[in-house]
C-alpha cells in the first residue's frame, strides 16, 4: 500500500502516482488529453473540453448597420 494516499492503487493527485497516459494531443491547444478525460472528435481531429467550451458561443443576430437594402 502506497505510504502517502494508503489507497491501491494510488490516488490521481498522489505523488507517486504514475503519470497518466496522454491518449491525444489536442488540435486547438496543442496538450495532451488523458485517458478518461473528455475528447471531441470533429472532422478528423480531436480537441479537448475546454476548447470546445472556449468555441462555443449563444448565436446572436446582430443588426449591420451598414448593410441596407434598397427596396
Ligand atoms: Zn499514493
Ligand atoms: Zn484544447
Amino acid at each position: 500500500m502506497c505510504d502517502i494516499c494508503h489507497q491501491v492503487p494510488c490516488h490521481p493527485r498522489c505523488p507517486n502516482a504514475p503519470d497518466p497516459i496522454p491518449v491525444f494531443i489536442c488540435s486547438g491547444c496543442g496538450q495532451d488529453i488523458y485517458e478518461g478525460e473528455d475528447v471531441y472528435h470533429i472532422l478528423g481531429e480531436q480537441f479537448c473540453e475546454r476548447c470546445i467550451n472556449e468555441a462555443r458561443e449563444e448565436a446572436i443576430y446582430e443588426d449591420d448597420e451598414e448593410f441596407h437594402f434598397d427596396i
